[in-house]
C-alpha cells in the first residue's frame, strides 16, 4: 500500500504545478506549490503515508464538518437543521447566496461560508472565545493530537482582508439569521479556518466519520452515528463546492476541501484519508489532491456508488 501511495504521488506530481496557491488571503500565498502528501488510516488500524504528510497547513474549510458536528452535539439535529439547511448550493464557497428574495435558513448549507458563519453562532459558550476553544478541543480530540493550535499569521491576514465574509455575515444579520456582533462571530470563523493541521490529522478526523463516530485509536464513541450519517451526506453533495458533482462521479466518497490545500476524504467503514497540496483548481479545490484521490479510488474500488 505504501508503494502504491508513493507511485500515485510520483504520477500526480506534475499536477502540483498546474494549480494556483490561494492569494486572496495574503498569508496563504506563502504556500509551497511543490508540497504533496497523503496519509491513509484504515479500519484495521494500519496506516500508510507518503510525501509531505507531516507538513502543516491551515485547515480552512475542512473545519466546516467539525463545526457542524459541534453544532449537532450542542443542539441536536432538529435545531441545527432548522437554522442551517442541507441543500447543496452548487455555488462557490464564498457565494452571496441571495437575490432579491428574503434569505432563509434553508438557503444556507453548512459546507459553504455563509452557512459556516451562521453555525459559529450555534456553538455553546459564554463568549466567542470560549466557543472557539471548544471547537479547537473537538478538533484535537477527533485528530487524536493535543498539540493542534492556530496559525496566528493566517488568522490576522484573513481578519484584515476577509471583507467578502464580512459582507456575508452582515447579510445574515440583516435577515436576522444571526443576532450577535458580526466581528465576534467572524473572529471565531476566521480562527476556525486558521487551525493548523497536517495530512495525518485530517485522516484521523475523516476516520471518525468513516467509522460512524468512533475514535481512530481507542474505539471510544465520540459522537452518535446518526451525526456521521448527517455530515457524510452533506459532504457528498456539497463538500467540494461547485465541484461536488464531478468529484462524486470521479472519486465517489464524502470529502471536504479547503483553500489551504487540504482534502479530507471519508471512505465509510474502510478508511480516513488526508491529502495536502496547496495548488488549487478554479473552484478552490486542491488540484493534485483530487488527481491522487481519483487514482486511489479507482485502484482500491473506493466509490460508494
Ligand atoms: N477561510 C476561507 C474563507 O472563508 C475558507 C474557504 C475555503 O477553504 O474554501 O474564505
Amino acid at each position: 500500500m505504501e508503494e502504491l501511495l508513493e507511485e500515485l504521488l510520483e504520477e500526480c506530481r506534475p499536477y502540483t504545478q498546474q494549480g494556483n496557491v490561494a492569494t486572496y488571503i495574503p498569508e496563504l500565498a506563502k504556500g509551497d506549490p511543490n508540497d504533496l502528501g497523503i496519509y491513509v488510516l484504515r479500519s484495521d488500524g494500519r496506516h500508510y503515508q507518503a510525501g509531505d504528510y507531516k507538513k502543516c497547513f491551515t485547515i480552512q474549510s475542512v473545519v466546516k464538518p467539525i463545526l457542524l458536528l459541534l453544532a449537532l452535539l450542542d443542539n441536536g439535529e432538529e435545531y441545527v437543521r432548522a437554522r442551517v439547511g442541507v441543500e447543496a448550493t452548487g455555488k462557490p464557497f464564498d457565494a452571496i447566496n441571495v437575490t432579491d428574495q428574503t434569505l432563509l435558513s434553508e438557503h444556507l448549507n453548512p459546507m459553504v461560508n455563509m452557512g459556516a458563519i451562521a453555525m459559529c453562532t450555534l456553538i455553546k459558550g459564554s463568549d466567542y472565545n470560549e466557543r472557539f476553544q471548544r471547537l479547537l478541543e473537538l478538533t484535537r480530540t477527533l485528530a487524536g493530537n493535543p498539540n493542534i493550535g492556530i496559525n496566528e499569521d493566517v488568522f490576522l491576514s484573513e481578519k484584515r482582508t476577509g471583507n467578502k465574509n464580512r459582507a456575508l455575515a452582515f447579510l445574515l444579520k440583516n435577515y436576522n439569521i444571526i443576532q450577535d456582533d458580526v466581528e465576534d462571530v467572524l473572529d471565531c470563523y476566521f480562527k476556525a479556518c486558521s487551525i493548523s493541521v497536517n495530512s495525518k490529522d485530517l485522516a484521523n478526523i475523516g476516520f471518525t466519520l468513516a467509522s460512524r463516530g468512533k475514535h481512530p485509536q481507542t474505539d471510544e464513541r465520540l459522537y452518535p452515528s446518526q451525526y456521521a450519517h448527517y455530515v457524510n451526506a452533506i459532504l457528498t453533495t456539497c463538500g467540494m463546492y461547485d465541484g461536488s458533482g464531478e468529484f462524486a462521479v470521479n472519486v465517489g466518497v464524502p470529502a471536504k476541501s479547503g483553500v489551504g490545500g487540504g482534502i479530507m476524504a471519508v471512505v465509510p467503514t474502510r478508511m480516513g484519508i488526508g491529502i495536502f497540496s496547496p495548488g488549487l483548481d478554479a473552484k478552490g479545490n486542491s488540484l493534485a489532491g483530487i488527481q491522487v484521490l481519483q487514482r486511489l479510488a479507482k485502484r482500491m474500488y473506493l466509490s460508494i456508488f
